[in-house]
């Protein structure tokens, strides 16, 4: 099985190989047919398994349909992760894989000064990476808009829930678009979490590894 018979294009292709992917994962080869069809996707997953290029490969591919934007560029993509570690490396992530798309995107977390964050979203992108808490406050100051979202990623739910953050969750979910692909992580799958998932999904298939 490789990148290209999922139906990964070339521009990503070429940036796969460049980093020295040679064949896709079990989840890649599960989740990245699923997701390049538009569906939903609950997904039960550890990091280390490739999770991240199986959910960033298909939503980068849906956004490069539409390339280039016409007029200034939207969020059209938001990935939220608990903490700020994840929420890097899944920036760089998309860097690597983004590299010969011509998509943009940026990443935004709590802890640091805001306005270097606020620079880069104001220079426009199409995809953001966020933790919830400075997603929810630089929407509230207007730097942040979730209107034109088509792909909505939450991931590590498990742990978003331990770390008290479903009131956030709940806020962010009420600033979607109805009309969406969503995408559901979680390392571990308790009552609370496919509760949870309900709430975010709609007709999904899942993925287990
Ligand atoms: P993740 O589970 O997304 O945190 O990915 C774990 C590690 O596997 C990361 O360092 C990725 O760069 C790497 N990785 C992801 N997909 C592949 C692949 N198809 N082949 C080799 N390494 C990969």
């Amino acid at each position: 099985m490789t990148f290209k018979e999922l139906g990964v294009i070339d521009p990503i292709l070429k940036a796969l190989e460049e980093k020295g992917y040679s064949e896709p994962t079990p989840i890649q080869q599960q989740a990245i047919p699923v997701l390049l069809k538009g569906k939903d996707l609950l997904g039960s997953a550890q990091t280390g398994t490739g999770k991240t290029a199986a959910f960033t490969i298909p939503i980068l591919q849906s956004l490069v349909e539409g390339f280039p934007p016409k007029g200034k560029r939207k969020i059209r993509a938001l990935i939220i992760t608990p903490t700020r570690e994840l929420a890097i490396q899944i920036a760089e992530n998309i860097d690597t894989y983004s590299k010969y798309t011509g998509i943009r995107n940026t990443v935004i977390f709590g802890g640091v000064k805001q306005h270097q964050q606020v620079r880069k979203l104001q220079s426009g992108v199409d995809i953001l990476t966020a933790t919830p808490g400075r997603l929810l406050d630089l929407i509230s100051q207007n730097f942040i808009s979730l209107s034109n979202i088509d792909h909505f990623v939450l991931d590590e739910a498990d742990q978003m829930l331990d770390m008290g953050f479903v009131h956030e969750i709940k806020k962010i979910l009420k600033k979607l678009p109805k009309e969406r692909q969503s995408l559901f992580f979680s390392a571990t799958m308790p009552k609370s979490i496919i509760d949870l998932s309900k709430q975010i999904l709609g007709d999904f298939e899942r993925v287990n590894i």
